[in-house]
């Protein structure tokens, strides 16, 4: 599972695991570093993260919001323009998509969009982690690095960071329209992050343990109280241990050892250990 995670996730190869093809490129792959001189990446004061961009001429406003609601995922952007609303856009993207890819999915659409008009524009988010994301100069994300370029294009676009549900007239409607695009988005399609992809090979490996745990004849006393297998250790006392699996100090454990002449107990009934 592992190898099949470096080589699908990080080497760019293709793998089969357990009968399943995993093609690389469906997946994020670490992208080499900006070829942007640090020296020009000048996005620090373009993007801030409390109050009011400051513009001398009345800017354009564009919202974004990514979504994730009923295991769906969308993003979507608002403009608006004198208290109207002049555009919207929304996408849907894969379910094994995070927020996160659809925030900034959401951010590089509205930049691409900014670049079209010959306006300033303020583009307001209440994602601190994705405009903390596009202020890095060290970010190994694909999107994020397309994203970079397209705003160092354009002096014109400030970024800001806005509050979620203040009742932000702009921010509640990209938050409804980010809703909304899960079901009615335009598709668009991303690379799945890596997360994901540990999740099918974990899902991939787990699943046959599950079916033998399930159907196996022994360790069943311990079966009733842990149906479900999980990889995580439980850190259980010696005596807990003892008691589930009834290997201990019980006549019905000593007899099979010989230990013990019967597997009852003193009082004339069974000696296992719920008795
Ligand atoms: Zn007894």
């Amino acid at each position: 599972m592992q190898s099949t995670l470096v080589r699908v996730g990080h080497l760019g190869r293709n793998c089969d695991y357990k009968g399943i093809h995993f093609d690389h490129e469906s997946y994020e792959q670490p992208s080499p570093p900006s070829s942007i001189h640090p020296a020009l990446f000048s996005l620090e004061d373009r993007i801030t993260h409390e109050g009011q961009v400051r513009s001398n001429r009345t800017p354009i406003e564009v919202y974004i919001d990514g979504s994730k609601i009923n295991d769906q995922t969308g993003s979507a952007f608002c403009v608006i323009a004198n208290e109207a609303i002049t555009k919207t856009w929304k996408a849907k993207l894969s379910p094994a998509n995070t927020v996160f890819q659809a925030e900034m999915l959401a951010l590089k659409a509205a930049i691409e969009w900014a670049n079209t008009t010959n306006e300033d524009v303020n583009i307001w988010s209440d994602s601190e982690s994705s405009l903390q994301a596009l202020k890095s100069f060290n970010v190994k994300s694909k999107i994020t690095q397309e994203t970079q370029m397209t705003l160092l294009e354009n002096a014109r676009i400030r970024l800001g960071w806005v509050k979620a549900h203040i009742g932000i007239k702009g921010n509640e409607i990209a938050d409804t329209l980010a809703k909304e695009a899960t079901t009615d988005g335009i598709p668009a399609s991303l690379p799945f992050p890596k997360s994901f992809l540990k999740k099918q090979l974990l899902q991939l490996s787990l699943s046959p343990w599950q079916a033998e745990w399930d159907n196996g004849e022994t360790g069943r006393s311990v079966y009733s109280i842990i149906p479900k297998i999980s990889n995580k250790q439980l850190h259980w006392s010696r005596e807990c241990i003892q008691f589930a699996t009834g290997h201990g100090p019980f006549p019905s454990n000593l007899k099979r050892f010989g230990l013990h002449s019967t597997d009852y107990c003193g009082c004339g009934e069974i000696g296992n250990p719920l008795h």
